[in-house]
């Protein structure tokens, strides 16, 4: 029996291998779902959980250790002028690094979709490691970069019934390079899930951060904290499962600690965090009580309530009555009048929880901001080198739960955005782009997910229009919400929506993924995000540096600085942002992306989930099916083996693949690609007006050739 590495050394990606199944599946001259699906089982069986669909990597997560990342394995990835590889997640770094190296693209991308759970974050933490690994490996920008995914994770993670190491924010990590060498770094996130910290779904639990504290840290300092067990804390507890054993997944304080070293916070940024980080955890305890009319009593007699005021006030170095204040009062200016009105004890404990939410979602932004600030160094005099990016998206997977809120369609718009990104770059753009280069190649039919796009972001008449609407009038209520959406959508008037008649609060969306019933309660409030001028007051004013800076108030000696972010942004800008919904947010922010990746060349990594149940060799044929399924696996296959993948520019193709032929004409530049592609012998080519059409596997087949050469 041959152990994997073996099987990675001999496995041929051009012949049958001896164990009957293909490396690239896209070879096989006869393809249905059933022999795509039972040549990723076979291979999956035996440990190849990485299969070529054309140029597309699909990759079946293992859910156990396996010995495919070995030094040797990393190595026979490594400045390969022999493309000839079994396919891994190495192969696309060595494509990527290499377009780099010889200044092919100057923009790539790297896009990795799938489910939930299904291995995004993981090949992404991979792709990183092995890229810095090609660059030298050994440079102090190199370890930062790497060493910002711990503490990004560590934050932005936590566990969830598809995950015990769930991505709950999205990044696009943007690495620039001059002369093969990595000079940079930029990190951008995408809607941080910060409801979380104050709520969890049965079997979920709080970002990995909270329980960390209890993990690893030692008793002194939890004493400095003020901290208890990690049961005190109803933000730990409020999903029905109090078991908060440690899992293993993610990281463990140390790695975090180290990290924040590394990325230059310092120690007092550091403390204040995790000041930060047991305030919320207390306040998060608070219990308020009502008096004889319904109101929220500002007085405690509570022992207990008191002291966790106390412990509060000191964690965020505000003065204890006005946290009273602001969480059970509201003042309002009106003609010079100052009005207080008393909270209901429903209003005191949202006002409580939206301040943590707040927070904790600053604190995260902060971070980002911060590691971009270490990692982003100006080069020195940049005009003078042509600088190469390569950006890497890992976002959270598709959620379909039994209850799903506005979070969920968050999260599933942006996969539908990747989704038809990933439709756009295949299918449309080709034929566009056969069409302007005068190619002549069949009409290639695919499933488009425009039309659901639409239904989302259409203004005015979208679901995020809608609901910006609804959140900006008074008198609007959840129910208001889903009832003009029926109004507008249903009754099929649109044909990725339809009406829950026996739910009022509920409504069903049609996404390329299967049909998904989200549950409309508090998604006025969850969109309109606000928080009282009160309490942004009190935290401006704070005692504490970091907490200061968070809400845009005055650092008081200058230990903390403002970082990139923020500094950045005008008053005037701020205030415009601030005004803006997080529906409008999140759209504008996946614009920027989409516009991004459509400025890059992709390469696509596609992970698929083998079950639900997060087991290691457990292959559920109909679970993946679905997956092939709805991305469309078939599809693409079809079309990346009709289609003309590669495309260069004529300057291009003579650059990089010039010195095939020794003819040397002063040439138009289409006459000379002609020469070179006829003294090749290839086949199946094509010259456009501007551009050399080749098919995927035409790459490989230069690439041998050029080696002849050298
Ligand atoms: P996603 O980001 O798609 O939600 P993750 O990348 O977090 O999923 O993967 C979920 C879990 O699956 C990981 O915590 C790890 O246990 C396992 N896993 C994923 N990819 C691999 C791999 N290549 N090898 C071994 N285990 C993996
Ligand atoms: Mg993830």
């Amino acid at each position: 029996m041959l152990t994997q590495e073996q099987q990675l050394l001999v496995s041929d990606k051009d012949t049958l291998s001896k164990d009957g199944h293909y490396d690239d599946l896209a070879k096989l001259s006869f393809l249905t779902e059933d022999i795509l699906l039972e040549q990723l089982k076979q291979r999956y069986e035996k440990d190849l959980i990485y299969t070529y669909l054309g140029d597309i990597l699909v990759a079946v997560n293992p859910f156990h250790e396996t010995s495919l990342y070995t030094t040797k394995i990393r190595d026979l990835y490594r400045y390969s002028t022999d493309i000839h590889k079994p396919p891994h997640v190495y192969a696309l770094v060595d494509l990527v690094y290499r377009n780099v190296c010889h200044g092919i693209y100057n923009q790539q991308c790297c896009v990795i979709s799938g489910e939930s759970g299904s291995g995004k974050t993981e090949s992404t933490k991979l792709f990183l490691k092995q890229l810095m690994y090609l660059c030298g490996g050994s440079s102090q920008l190199e370890q930062q970069i790497l060493q910002a995914t711990p503490l990004l994770e560590s934050f932005g993670n936590a566990q969830t019934v598809m995950n015990n190491n769930s991505s709950r924010f999205g990044k696009y990590i943007a690495l620039k390079f001059v002369n093969g060498k990595v000079i940079g770094a930029q990190i951008s996130d995408y809607l941080l899930e910060k409801s979380r910290v104050v709520t969890q779904s049965p079997g979920e639990r709080n970002f990995h951060i909270f329980c960390y504290l209890f993990d690893y840290l030692p008793s002194e300092v939890k004493n400095m904290l003020c901290l208890h067990t990690k049961y005190d804390y109803r933000y730990l507890l409020t999903s029905s499962s109090t078991d908060l054993q440690h899992t293993g997944a993610g990281n463990s304080l140390d790695e975090v600690v180290n990290a924040m070293g590394l990325l230059n916070f310092t120690d007092k940024e550091q403390h204040s965090m995790f000041r930060i980080l047991s305030g919320i955890l207390t306040i998060g305890n608070l219990e308020f009580s009502t008096d004889d009319e319904g109101f929220t009593r500002q007085n405690f007699d509570e022992e207990k309530t008191k002291n966790n005021l106390v412990i509060i006030a000191n964690m965020f170095g505000v003065n204890s009555d006005l946290i009273m204040e602001c969480l059970t009062t509201i003042t309002t200016l009106t003609r010079n009048e100052r009005v207080t009105r008393k909270f209901s004890l429903q209003s005191s404990q949202d006002a409580r929880d939206a301040l943590s939410k707040h927070l904790y979602a600053r604190l995260f932004s902060w971070l980002i901001g911060k590691i971009n600030e270490t990692l982003n160094n100006p080069y020195p005099s940049q005009e003078f080198y042509q600088i190469a990016e390569i950006g890497l998206l890992d976002i959270y997977g598709f959620e379909h739960f039994e209850l799903n809120s506005f979070e969920q369609l968050c999260i599933n718009l942006a996969n539908e955005q990747i989704q038809y990104f990933f439709n756009q770059h295949i299918f449309r753009m080709e034929m566009t782009e056969y069409e302007s280069e005068g190619i002549v190649a069949e009409t290639l039919s695919f499933t488009d997910n425009h039309s659901l796009l639409e239904l989302f972001m259409a203004k005015p008449l979208g679901i995020l229009s809608l609901l910006d609407d609804e959140s900006r009038l008074p008198k609007a209520t959840d129910q208001t919400f889903v009832e003009k959406l029926n109004y507008h959508f249903g009754t099929n008037k649109h044909e990725c929506y339809s009406i829950n008649r026996n739910n009022k609060y509920s409504f069903t969306v049609h996404h390329y993924a299967g049909k998904v019933s989200y549950c409309a309660l508090g998604f006025l409030e969850k969109n309109r995000d606000t928080l009282s001028d009160s309490v942004v007051d009190m935290l401006k004013n704070s005692q504490d540096d970091l907490i200061r800076l968070l809400f845009h108030g005055n650092p008081s000696d200058g230990t903390i600085h403002l970082n990139n972010r923020l500094q950045h942004r005008t008053a005037a800008e701020k205030d415009a942002r601030n005004r803006l919904t997080v529906g409008a947010q999140y759209r504008n922010s996946l614009q920027v992306l989409m516009d991004r990746m459509c400025a890059s060349h992709p390469v696509f990594m596609r992970c698929l989930k083998p079950n639900q149940q997060k087991q290691a060799h457990l292959f559920d044929a109909t679970f993946v099916r679905a997956q092939l399924r709805y991305c469309g696996m078939l599809e693409t296959t079809r079309i990346r083996k009709e289609g003309y993948s590669v495309r260069l520019t004529f300057e291009e193709f003579i650059r990089k693949y010039g010195f095939l032929s020794r003819l040397r004409s002063s040439d138009s530049p289409l006459n000379t690609c002609r020469h070179i592609l006829e003294e090749t012998k290839l086949s199946e080519w094509q010259l456009g007006k501007t551009k050399v059409f080749l098919k995927y596997y035409h790459p490989e087949q230069l690439e041998k050739l050029m080696n002849k050469y050298r």
